[in-house]
């Protein structure tokens, strides 16, 4: 079994020479799925609109892999959105790598609102960000994960996508998608080696649920039987599992990492 846990354990080279591509990789659950790789020596590339972020990540990957095992990091500042930036950056990955083994399409935004209220704007915006950003990256990187015949996709999907949530209608269909689409591109995908999984959040600390009001997050955690809320490493520790070995017979699988609030 793989440890993604450099801290306990050290590093472990479960993921030498394979490269990894994670969007939204700037910040949050991204920058932690990209550590726990590069952890275990895979090559890194990192996607997302915020440049700031983006070089900060890349610093911090960079140490966490190179320092130990090898592994290096790039950054790429490219939006999901445009089916151009995501074949470009293919391209670069392959020809910087020569290889893409594993895709994390993790980036995605919240537009919350009562659906009375919610603005075409927010609807579009979460919809083409988190769900056709999803499809244009996987789109692109299958090219090459076909012809390799071998690869691992995750998409971040959330526990909202199954349950449904006042004031996340565009939010939640957006989530919903994400698992249906997961487990049409699980079937197209599979004769070629290709195992395409979701990993559901439910609440999980970063900068998207910090702007939430304390009421709002105390009635979250009345509902987390686990009675606390998770962390970015709970999700990449579900995200590693899916990219190792020991996962190779699971495919358009969701794993839900709530704390048993969705059951
Ligand atoms: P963050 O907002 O912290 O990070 C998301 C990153 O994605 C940001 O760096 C953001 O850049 C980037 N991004 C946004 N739009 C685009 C785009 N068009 N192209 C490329 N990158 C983009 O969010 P989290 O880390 O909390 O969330 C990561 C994923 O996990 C999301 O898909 C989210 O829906 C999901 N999730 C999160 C939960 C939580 O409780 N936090 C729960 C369930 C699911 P910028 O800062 O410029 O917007």
């Amino acid at each position: 079994m793989l440890s993604n846990n450099p801290d306990k354990s050290g590093p472990q080279a479960g993921l030498k020479g394979k490269v990894a591509i994670v969007t939204g990789g700037g910040r949050g659950i991204g920058r932690e799925i990209a550590l726990a790789l590069a952890a275990q020596g895979a090559n890194i590339v990192l996607v997302d609109v915020d440049e700031k972020t983006l070089k900060e990540a890349e610093a911090e990957v960079s140490a966490r892999g190179g320092s130990a095992l090898g592994g290096k990091a790039m950054s790429i500042k490219a939006d999901v959105t445009s089916s151009a930036d995501m074949e470009k950056l293919a391209d670069e990955a392959m020809a910087k790598f020569g290889s893409i083994d594993i895709l994390i399409n993790n980036a995605g935004i919240t537009r919350d609102n009562l659906i009375m209220r919610m603005k075409e704007d927010e609807w579009d915006k979460v919809l083409t960000i988190n769900l056709k950003g999803t499809f244009n990256c996987t789109k692109a990187v299958s090219r090459y994960m076909m012809k390799q015949r071998s690869g691992r996709i995750v998409n971040i999907a959330s526990v909202i996508g199954i349950a449904g949530n006042v004031g996340q209608a565009n939010y939640a269909a957006s989530k919903g998608g994400v698992i249906a689409f997961t487990k049409s591109a699980a079937r197209e995908f599979a004769p070629r080696n290709i195992n395409v999984n979701a990993v559901a959040p439910g609440f999980i600390q970063t900068a998207m649920t910090d702007v939430l009001k304390e009421d709002v997050k105390s009635k979250m955690m009345e509902r987390i039987p686990l009675a606390r809320l998770g962390t970015p490493k709970d999700v990449a520790d579900a995200v590693m599992f899916l990219v190792s070995d020991a996962s190779s017979y699971i495919t358009g699988q969701t794993i839900v990492v709530d704390g048993g609030m969705v059951m």
